[in-house]
């Protein structure tokens, strides 16, 4: 067990103190583990129902993110997926309650039921009016849940908006216990586990999950689901959850609901905005008007990884509710989802304008091809070997990079303008623009733009001097977009050999003998780097730790030299 805590034991006090420095509106009840809110006396004076919750710890932000102007007076918080003992859930019904009354609203679990409803009891003799509002919107479970009925899940955070805006209305009890009953009645749940979580104070998992598998309608107590099933794309598994929650729930074509797409804990943002994705078309699809969405960590299972989805059957009442103001923290409030992807059409790329060049002959034409597909080639070829050199130094996404980029140049040799290589490597200028992000990208695209340019220029194209000085033209862009140096650890190190072994080269010298001269200084050049400490680009942040590798910057250059010596000695190809 990894986790950032200070003592099993005392989990849920410190997460609690927390909650509470992290916002003045907060308060702790005295030897309890209960959060109020700062003015819960005034809710009091003011006649207004009081809004209790809570259950075992292990589902924040629940339940005290909750607790706060618009939403939950108080919330109880027992050990970790464990219910709170009777005295706690009385101590804060005690605490708050005024002459309108308290409503304690739970998740249908045999404990909290126990708990809460023994605690109401008592208060109920000691002259308090309570009500209980047992909320279980879990459809995973067939037969609903059996003797026990369904279990309570997230969806319950709806119910908390309504009845806290219900109660700050000025609503009576039994009106406000009404509202919330009518509001759970057409709230409907189910999640999706993909991962198994571990309770501080046991230490290892609850139930272990293979790394194929899914569980369909796990509870949030760390238990195992009604399910397993294989690790499907996401808009299969999700479809599963919706398909389900649509026919348990009986929601028809026409009808309005919200929407949650909430984290069990572990999930990505980015996973999450894909899940709310195809929920959102599923409803669609379905003929369901979703009024309001919301999407993120709502109520969770410790850092289980996976989802839930919750649609609530609404009116305009029931809207007003959810859309009422509250200071609660981790109600981030709803958005009204769009009915299609929109989408605005973006200006093009800024026109090229291509400088006036030479053409050569068509064998020299053909000759380019060869080598651009060589090339391509064997950056397409190399990209593991490259991610593997940047995961070590960097953040190991270089092959990827440089083999879009090359299925890029491929996918449009058809169009380069070969004849006219000054052009051609403006083209590929702009391909690799568009294809390639990260680092070397914008200083690939800049390399050839340059060269291209400084090229369109050269009287000769087939004098080893126009192509040393477009090459040199191209090392000059990167230093001067990059701001790196020679030995600063970057492909400048293989790039600026290879250049100045270019120049070297004596007209006379036919292409293959140039290409291997430039080959042979960026691989010793690229070799070098395993004795540099990074100082530029990524690579700089783990610093000595890079001794001994190679740059995956420099080593890419000496795929792609090696490439054209390759292509130039079988011209037949
Ligand atoms: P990122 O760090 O954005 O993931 P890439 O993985 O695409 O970048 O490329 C990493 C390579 O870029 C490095 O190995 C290095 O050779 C090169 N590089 C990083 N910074 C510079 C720079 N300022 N000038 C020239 N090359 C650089
Ligand atoms: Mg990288």
């Amino acid at each position: 067990m990894k986790k950032l805590i200070n003592d099993p034991n005392s989990v849920v006090e410190d997460m609690l103190e927390g909650a509470v420095l992290a916002n003045r509106n907060l308060m702790l009840l005295e030897g309890e583990n209960i959060v109020v809110r700062r003015d819960f006396q005034a809710l009091a004076a003011a006649n207004k129902v009081c809004i209790v919750s809570g259950g075992g710890a292990g589902h924040e932000p629940a339940h005290a993110g909750y607790v706060g102007h618009g939403m939950l007076t108080a919330a109880v918080a027992g050990s970790v997926f464990t219910s709170p003992s009777v005295d706690a859930v009385l101590s804060a019904i005690m605490a708050v309650a005024g002459p309108a009354g308290v409503l304690l609203i739970i998740k249908n679990y045999t404990g909290d039921r126990l708990n809460f409803g023994l605690a109401a009891e008592i208060a109920r003799t000691a002259g308090v009016l309570v009500e209980m509002v047992v909320v279980g919107d879990d459809v995973a479970l067939d037969n609903d849940g059996g003797l026990v009925g369904r279990r309570g899940i997230a969806g319950t955070v709806f119910i908390h908006k309504v009845a806290g805006a219900a109660a700050e209305a000025g609503l009576s009890l039994s009106q406000v216990k009404s509202e919330v009953e009518t509001a759970a009645t057409g709230l409907f749940s189910m999640g999706l586990g993909l991962s198994a979580c571990t309770v501080p104070a046991a230490g290892k998992p609850g139930f272990k999950i293979e790394d194929d598998e899914v569980e369909y309608g796990l509870g949030i107590h760390g238990e195992s689901g009604v399910r397993r099933g294989p690790i499907q794309r996401a808009d299969e598994m999700i479809k599963t959850l919706l398909d389900r929650i649509i026919d348990q729930g009986r929601l028809q074509a026409g009808e309005r609901v919200v929407l949650m797409v909430n984290n069990l804990g572990a999930t990505p943002a980015q996973e999450l905005d894909i899940v709310a994705r195809r929920a959102l078309l599923g409803c669609i699809e379905h003929g369901l008007k979703v009024e309001a969405v919301m999407v993120g960590t709502f109520l969770t299972a410790l850092e289980m990884a996976g989802c839930s989805i919750s649609l609530m059957r609404v009116d305009d009442p029931l809207m007003l509710r959810l859309q009422a103001p509250t200071e609660a923290t981790a109600w981030h409030g709803m958005t009204e989802p769009a009915r299609t992807i929109s989408r605005q059409p973006c200006r093009g790329p800024v026109a090229e304008s291509a400088s006036i060049a030479g053409a050569w002959s068509s064998d020299n034409a053909r000759q380019f091809k060869t080598i651009l597909q060589s090339v391509t080639l064997a950056l397409r070829q190399q990209e593991e070997v490259l991610t593997e050199l940047d995961s070590v130094v960097g953040d190991g996404d270089i092959g990827i990079s440089l083999a879009r980029g090359a299925r890029a140049i491929e996918d449009s040799l058809g169009i380069l303008d070969l004849d006219r290589p000054a052009i051609a490597l403006q083209q590929i200028s702009a391909i690799l623009r568009r294809a390639l992000g990260g680092t070397s990208g914008p200083l690939y695209a800049v390399f050839v733009l340059r060269a291209g340019v400084a090229l369109s220029g050269a009287g000769n194209l087939n004098a080893v001097s126009s192509w040393a000085n477009a090459f040199q033209a191209g090392c000059d862009a990167i230093v001067n977009l990059g701001n790196a140096s020679l030995g600063d650890r970057t492909m400048l190190d293989a790039l600026l050999p290879a250049a100045l072994a270019l120049h070297a080269c004596p007209d006379e010298l036919e292409a293959v003998g140039v290409a291997k001269k430039a080959d042979a200084a960026a691989s010793k050049g690229a070799e070098e780097t395993r004795n540099m400490m990074p100082l530029k680009g990524r690579s700089s942040y783990i610093g000595q730790r890079a001794l001994g590798h190679v740059d995956p910057g420099a080593y890419a250059v000496t795929v792609w030299t090696k490439a054209i010596v390759s292509a130039l000695e079988s011209p037949g190809r």
